[in-house]
């Protein structure tokens, strides 16, 4: 049978952008990924919703991974076929407890937040994995699938 040099990497475009820990870059990062993935020709509803992820991840590595100090965040996105996915990492201070972190209403800054995030980032998307361990910082990966 005659060999197909069939390159797997050319279905799948990626993304990467670095930018500093600031409440100011999560309109900016957000707008991005939103812009990245319209090549996969979402709906609007879909937009919003990617937009509303990655705004509560970047929101996180702001405000607990880095404490409003300084640090880098780094998102990849990709788009292989109809699937987005968006990891948006930072070197901050880490989770000690995912699961429990990743509760509903969960939040080591109750009096301030909600402890919603997760939950909105797993309504929104199909998937969320987190990587995280106390002062290794922390990395979320959101997959979502667009059209149906
Ligand atoms: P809300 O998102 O509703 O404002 P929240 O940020 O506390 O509140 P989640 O986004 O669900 O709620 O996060 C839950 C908890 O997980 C946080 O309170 C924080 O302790 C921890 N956490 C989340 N992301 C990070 C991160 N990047 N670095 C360190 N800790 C994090
Ligand atoms: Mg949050």
């Amino acid at each position: 049978m005659e060999q197909k040099n069939f390159d797997i990497t050319r279905s799948r475009e990626v993304m990467r952008l670095t930018f500093d820990s600031r409440s100011e870059n999560e309109e900016f990062a957000r707008v991005v990924v939103a812009v990245f993935a319209t090549r996969m020709n979402p709906t609007l509803e879909e937009i919003d919703d990617i937009k509303t992820a990655v705004s509560e991840a970047v929101t996180n590595a702001v405000i607990h991974g880095y404490q409003n100090g300084e640090g880098a965040i780094l998102i990849e996105a990709a788009v292989e076929e109809n699937v987005l996915s968006v990891t948006v990492s930072d070197d901050g201070v880490g989770i000690s407890n995912i699961e429990k972190a990743m509760e509903p209403m969960f939040s080591t800054l109750p009096e301030e937040r909600s402890g919603m995030g997760f939950s909105f980032m797993e309504a929104f998307m199909d998937r969320v994995e987190v990587i995280s361990s106390p002062g290794g910082g922390t990395s979320v990966t959101m997959r979502k699938k667009i059209g149906r």
